[in-house]
């Protein structure tokens, strides 16, 4: 631990005491009770060993913290839900931001707009939400949080219908690297607001969300349909032509996966490789039903397709990411999903490491590429299919061979791709990211420049001042 830091480990520390009395939150020190615990994200594989953890309470904890990282040259790292798969939620030897007890909501149901701070999750902002029947597009796995998941783009079951979760963002309130509070919206600071969309991390922390809701559910008709993976080429051949003409409502998503031992899986299917159609449509739930049957003309194996709560199509995939499990992510953006695309594709699925392991392709399209690459920071939006590449394992023994997986299932499908990648599903910090933010590059420097010339916020996929 001492070795991380440098020989200025314990007036580091003593300094740290100091900051314990300027705050309303918490701020657990290395050997204190919760310092273990605290340490641990999401992904298990990620371990490190920071200098203290502060669990903000409020704005004002966040100033401080700020302040103090700055004034003491100490690495930050900002945590909302600790869900970033390379780990940009912690560090090694500096200060982590947990934003995880500032989990207020005011929904405001004729406005139809929710203020919400950056601990919630997508469980505990769906819950609040639709209340009032209403949601905006979050995250396919319940426990993410909402900030990073924001930052970075945000896709999920209403992403065709109402765009992205960026695209529902109308505001936000950042501490930015100056320790300054400031509100960026269409109309307040507009550069910082464009940049936030898209941009991660690198701006500032934002400590209050404010997004634009929709009328959703509290039904909604959706779910997987499973074949086996011997007829995934066929099942994609449909799916492909089917997938074309759907109204925005319709969301879909391809998972290439082994059969978990569910109930709902026949004994005989259980661990055997299956391609899965899941799908949420926000229309008619008739309307819902008419739509999925060229893919129930398929005959699947498995059949959940139906009317079903908002709430529990947004929390369907939790049993398949638990916390603690280790993980590794690429992702890369495909220009079509033509026959020889589904060949490689469905030879890299045939070769998973291990059982967790999975391929997703998220349809995008729709509301999605209404919005320019230019008019936020997030440049995709012509891509009909984003695909992520899902190495998950639970032995350690598994790590080389999974890891190694995602790199070639990556590099074999790259030259389908358009060159580009999403932040969020980046297993490491990677040094080309302008594939992540391809033109808007540049913009993206100058604006780094204005409200953090430092590089105080590099956790992240970072942007360089220089
Ligand atoms: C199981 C699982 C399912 C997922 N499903 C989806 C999905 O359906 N759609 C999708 O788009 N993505 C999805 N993701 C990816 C997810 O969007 C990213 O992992 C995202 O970074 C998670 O946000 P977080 O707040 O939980 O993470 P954290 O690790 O807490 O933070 C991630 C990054 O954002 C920065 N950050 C966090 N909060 C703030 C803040 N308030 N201000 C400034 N910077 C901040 C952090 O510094 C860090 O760089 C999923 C990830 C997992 C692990």
């Amino acid at each position: 631990m001492g070795s991380n830091l440098g020989g200025g480990f314990e007036a580091l520390i003593s300094k740290l005491v100091t900051l314990k009395g300027l705050i309303h939150g918490e701020l657990i020190l290395p050997g204190e009770a919760g310092y273990d615990e605290g340490r641990r994200v999401w992904n298990g594989m990620i371990d490190r060993h920071r200098a203290a953890i502060l669990y903000c309470v409020d704005e004002h904890d966040v100033v401080a913290a700020v302040r103090f990282a700055r004034e003491n040259g100490l690495t930050i790292a900002i945590r909302g839900g600790g869900h970033n798969v390379a780990g940009f939620g912690t560090c090694d030897g500096g200060l982590v931001v947990d934003l995880s007890r500032m989990k207020k909501i005011e929904v405001d149901p004729e406005a139809m707009v929710a203020r919400v701070q950056p601990g919630l999750t997508w469980a505990e902002f769906d819950k609040a939400t639709q209340k009032h029947g209403l949601a905006t597009t979050g995250g396919l796995v319940s426990t993410t949080g909402i900030s990073g998941l924001t930052l970075g783009g945000g896709v999920g079951w209403l992403v065709r219908k109402y765009g992205m979760t960026i695209d529902n963002l109308i505001g936000a309130e950042v501490v930015t690297a100056s320790g300054e509070k400031i509100r960026a919206s269409e109309t307040e600071n507009q550069d910082l607001f464009w940049a936030l969309r898209g941009g991660g991390g690198n701006f500032g922390v934002v400590t209050l969300f404010e997004f634009r809701l929709h009328r959703v559910g509290p039904q909604v008709f959706g779910g997987p349909l499973f074949y086996p993976i011997g007829r995934a080429s066929e099942v994609l051949r449909t799916y492909i032509r089917w997938a074309s003409s759907l109204p925005d409502e319709l969301t879909s998503l391809v998972v290439f996966l082994t059969a978990p031992p569910a109930p709902f899986i026949p004994a005989e299917l259980q661990g055997t490789k299956m391609i899965a159609i899941a799908t949420c449509y926000t229309g008619s739930l008739r309307d819902g039903e008419n739509l999925i049957e060229p893919l129930r003309g398929l005959k699947p194996a498995v059949d959940l397709a139906g009317p079903t709560p908002y709430v529990g199509l947004q929390s369907m995939f939790d049993a398949t990411a638990p916390r603690g499990i280790n993980a590794y992510w690429r992702s890369l953006y495909l220009k079509q999903l033509d026959e020889p695309a589904v060949a490689r594709l469905v030879d890299c699925a045939s070769n998973f490491k291990s059982p967790f392991s999975q391929i997703h392709i998220h349809q995008l399209g729709g509301a999605v590429s209404r919005v320019s690459s230019k008019d936020t920071a997030f440049p995709h939006r012509e891509s009909q299919y984003l695909m992520n590449i899902v190495g998950l394992w639970m032995e350690p023994s598994q790590a080389e061979g999974v890891i190694q997986w995602v790199k070639t299932t990556w590099t074999s499908l790259a030259p389908h791709s358009t060159g580009g990648e999403y932040a969020n599903f980046m297993g490491e910090p990677i040094e080309r990211v302008k594939a992540i933010y391809g033109d808007n590059y540049q913009r993206l420097v100058e604006i780094k420049r204005k409200y953090d010339p430092h590089n105080l916020f590099h956790i992240n996929q970072n942007i360089k001042p220089v």
